[in-house]
């Protein structure tokens, strides 16, 4: 079986459209409406040769309620089967509680995280980013989703530990 990594976060951080610009193609249902996808979803994907299999989530809510208790189960629940994980952070909004929560989530999981500040369009929110060192979960790693900057970087990276 393929390594597993999987990608989580709040709803509308970006995650899938992370997924497409690791796939490659537009696979992952992107929306400017938080909360679309709601399952997990596994792709297989490949960088620099070696092939591992994705997992897109829905966000993690703190209070979760109904659908997004749902969403937030299926995000723990990634988590749990995942080898190392990519956790999103919107850099133009900075670190939330729900983001909080998450981290100590993802502790308690104990699985090797890697933060992603996505939504780094330029190098202007390149500072934006390193206010996520606060989240203690080492270096952030400034992305674009949306354009590709930074990507192949954080792939690098997650390659190291998956
Ligand atoms: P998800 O809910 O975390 O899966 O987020 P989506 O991938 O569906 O994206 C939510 C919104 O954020 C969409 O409107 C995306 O186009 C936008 N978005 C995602 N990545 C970026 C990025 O790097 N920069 C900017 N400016 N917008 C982004
Ligand atoms: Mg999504």
């Amino acid at each position: 079986p393929l390594p597993v990594l999987a990608v989580v976060g709040r709803p509308n951080v970006g995650k899938s459209t992370l997924v497409n610009r690791i796939l490659g193609r537009r696979e992952a249902v992107v929306e400017d409406v938080p909360g679309v996808t709601r399952d997990r979803v596994a792709y297989e994907a490949e960088w620099t040769g070696r092939r591992f299999t994705l997992v897109d989530t829905g966000g993690w809510e703190v209070d979760a309620r109904g659908i997004h208790l749902r969403v937030a189960e299926q995000a723990e629940v990634a988590v749990e089967l995942a080898d190392a994980v990519m956790f999103v952070v919107d850099a133009t909004v900075g670190a939330t509680d729900t983001d909080e929560a998450v981290v100590k989530m993802l502790r308690r999981s104990g699985k090797p995280v890697i933060l992603v500040a996505n939504k780094v369009d330029d190098q202007r929110a390149e500072a934006d980013a390193a206010m996520l060192w606060v989240l203690g979960l080492g270096q952030p790693w400034p992305v674009s989703a949306l354009h590709g900057r930074g990507s192949g970087d954080v792939l690098d990276e997650v390659l190291r530990v998956l």
